[in-house]
């Protein structure tokens, strides 16, 4: 098959031909309808995540299953799956707590089978696969409690977008925030994760939506999903215009780009027993500050959320079902499509702030 392989950072990646073995004991092979060209990938290639290369980078996708191996139980060929990209032990405390993406059941290789081995290779060469999955490839062999099994008939590229930027920013909003209908929010960033924060507050009719970037053409974005005032950061401090526009401050700030600075505005731009929600993703080992005595006396929550903290096999079908029922958008995300071979101008894109989101289609 074909796979989009890193073989060094900050280098393009080549398309090359690879094999891949069949599912084992606990494996389902799928073969990718649609992935996601999303800004975590985009870390390794830039090399400010390291892990061990080559490796097939891909963590948002969906697609058919093709075989399931020995002991899966509840999947079939022909289901239609929405890949996950954290494990599920479904024994460990964060499964039993229903917080899945914290699973701390396997202690092994993250970008092998949970046995150690690799199912793809390269001239007899194994292969890491991010998160067990590395959906830049026509196929992928990755454990089943990865795969979510969803309804048949939504096109892949929305169930793709669900494995990651639909999840991640609604989940942000809804689960991990819990934010109220009526009160303010404020989103610093509005690529693909972010704009599903903004839509994920507009879906439970929070009041003021105010989105911040540096890109005039995301502020427009922002604006179709919700966003009821925006602000361009580049041309004036976001701080002082959000405590201007809500009267000292918004109830949730989030963080969606993974920078220190802005880390610490979402801390600022918060009212007195308001939230500041972190989801952006920073660089290993980057520091961010706060004024701990501010932290105290206006009583400020301070939390992180991964995957939109979410239960994937309650919360991809929710996603869908949302979806179908044209609550959340998620079509209208795609601003571009690609196939394989073009993958490399889709992360160059990405970097230059063009999409809202880019999806490679099979
Ligand atoms: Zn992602
Ligand atoms: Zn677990």
């Amino acid at each position: 098959m074909k796979a989009a392989v890193l073989n060094d950072y900050g280098q393009p990646m080549r398309i090359e031909d690879v094999t891949i073995d069949p599912p084992r004991s606990g494996e389902v092979q799928v073969r990718i309808g649609a992935t996601g060209v999303c800004h975590s990938d985009y870390h390794v290639i830039k090399g400010e995540w390291k892990y061990g290369l080559p490796m097939i980078l891909g963590h948002e996708a969906a697609g058919v299953v093709e075989a399931v191996g020995p002991n899966v139980t509840g999947i079939q060929p022909g289901d239609h799956a929405v890949l996950s990209f954290r494990p599920a032990c479904g024994r460990c405390r964060m499964c039993a707590l229903g917080r899945s993406v914290l699973c701390e059941g396997h202690t092994g290789d993250r970008f092998k089978m949970l046995d150690g081995t690799a199912r793809v290779h390269r001239n007899g060469e194994d292969l890491s696969v991010l998160a067990r999955m590395g959906s830049f490839a026509e196929q992928v062999v990755i454990p089943a409690e990865q795969v979510v099994p969803v309804r048949n008939d939504v096109p892949m590229e929305i169930l793709a977008l669900v494995g990651c930027a639909v999840t991640t920013g609604v989940g942000a909003a809804v689960s991990a925030a819990r934010v109220e209908p009526g009160s303010s929010v404020a989103v610093i960033g509005c690529g693909g994760v972010g704009l599903n924060v903004i839509q994920g507050a507009a879906l439970v009719n929070a009041g003021r939506i105010i989105a911040i970037d540096l890109l005039d053409n995301k502020l427009e974005f922002a604006r179709q999903f919700g966003a009821t005032d925006t602000i361009n950061a580049s041309q004036v401090n976001a701080v002082e215009q959000v405590r201007a526009l809500t009267g000292g401050g918004v109830d949730y700030a989030f963080e969606v780009i993974g920078n220190a600075r802005t880390v610490e505005q979402a801390i600022e731009m918060t009212r007195a027993a308001g939230t500041a929600c972190i989801v952006g993703m920073a660089p290993q080992g980057s520091r961010a500050t706060f004024d701990p005595l501010a932290l105290v006396t206006k009583e400020t929550r301070l939390i992180g959320t991964w995957y939109g903290s979410a239960r994937p096999r309650i919360d991809f079908p929710r996603m869908v079902e949302l979806t179908v029922a044209g609550k959340l958008k998620v079509q209208e995300l795609i601003s571009r499509r690609y196939t394989l071979d073009e993958i490399n101008d889709g992360f160059d894109r990405l970097g230059r702030g063009e999409v809202a989101r880019g999806v490679i289609v099979f």
